[in-house]
């Protein structure tokens, strides 16, 4: 494990934090590789607290064990690395929110989880499916995580929203898989999700419209708007017991946006998982 911090001596941290600097998966364009440390700085920094929504204040001590950020290792090498760190936090009590990334680093994740949790469920959320069976010829492709993650029957039930893109062959991928896709052209505002198995929520970014979070590397209008995603979380009634945040590319954030909303939504995630 690479963690660069010792765990806390005290057991009340229920949340980590860890981050992918890796985005060789990427098809299109680099750069999501150097998210975690904008997401942290956008986190930490003075020109907000840390309440929640809810009114649960993350600003106190030891509310995150920060494990630090995973340096990329070359090849398949990484996922054994992704897996085997996500695995020790598991198994350390501690419900890991990862920081991407390209989204190619969930299937990874999503392993260890299954080791630890029978029946997991996932909300993703994605302008893209993601089922790609491979992704000009890269089966580990961000463009295939929910495929090798479904096909190996690592989660029982997948939920997607914000999908956008869906073309002939994701479409029958989503079909073998029993995906439930909830496309934007569906979108209703009081969407209210019931899971009654463990939840992992995995968020790209580009799920949200490019208004609110122009810093992707796949720009998809017609998306979801900050406050739908927030509101569609809070009325979520599920037990949720790990998050990934996956896509953010800084270099397509001059404004720092979009590094703002990854704070903001690890925020109410988070609150999410406290009051499980
Ligand atoms: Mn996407
Ligand atoms: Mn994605």
């Amino acid at each position: 494990m690479q963690v660069n911090k010792s765990l806390p001596t005290t057991n009340d941290a229920k949340l980590a934090l860890i981050g992918f600097r890796y985005d060789d998966n990427s098809s299109f364009m680099k750069g999501a590789a150097e998210a975690p440390q904008h997401i942290r700085a956008a986190l930490r920094s003075e020109a907000w607290n840390l309440m929640t929504e809810s009114g649960i204040d993350l600003g106190t001590e030891n509310t995150f064990f920060d494990g630090g950020d995973i340096e990329p290792v070359s090849g398949t090498e990484i996922f054994t690395l992704i897996e085997s760190s996500i695995l020790t936090l598991l198994n350390d009590g501690l419900a890991p929110i990862s920081l991407g990334g390209d989204h190619s680093i969930t299937y990874p994740i999503i392993k260890a989880f299954a080791k630890n949790y029978r029946d997991l469920s996932i909300l993703h959320f994605d302008a893209h499916p993601d089922l790609y069976d491979d992704f000009q010829g890269n089966r580990y492709s961000h463009a295939s995580p929910f495929a090798r993650i479904m096909e190996q029957k690592l989660a029982k039930r997948l939920v997607q929203v914000g999908i956008r893109t869906i073309n002939d062959h994701q479409r029958k991928q989503a079909e073998r898989f029993g995906v439930e896709i909830i496309e934007m052209q569906h979108w209703r505002d009081d969407l209210t999700l019931v899971f009654d198995s463990p939840l992992y929520i995995s968020f790209d970014l580009d799920a949200l419209d490019p208004a609110f979070a122009p810093g992707v590397s796949h720009r998809e209008p017609g998306g979801l708007s900050t406050r739908q995603v927030i509101d569609l979380i809070r009325r979520l009634k599920a037990n949720v017991v790990g998050a990934d945040i996956v896509e953010f590319n800084p270099r397509m954030d001059p404004l720092h946006i979009t590094g703002t909303v990854c704070a903001k939504l690890l925020k109410e995630i988070a609150a999410k998982i406290i009051s499980s």
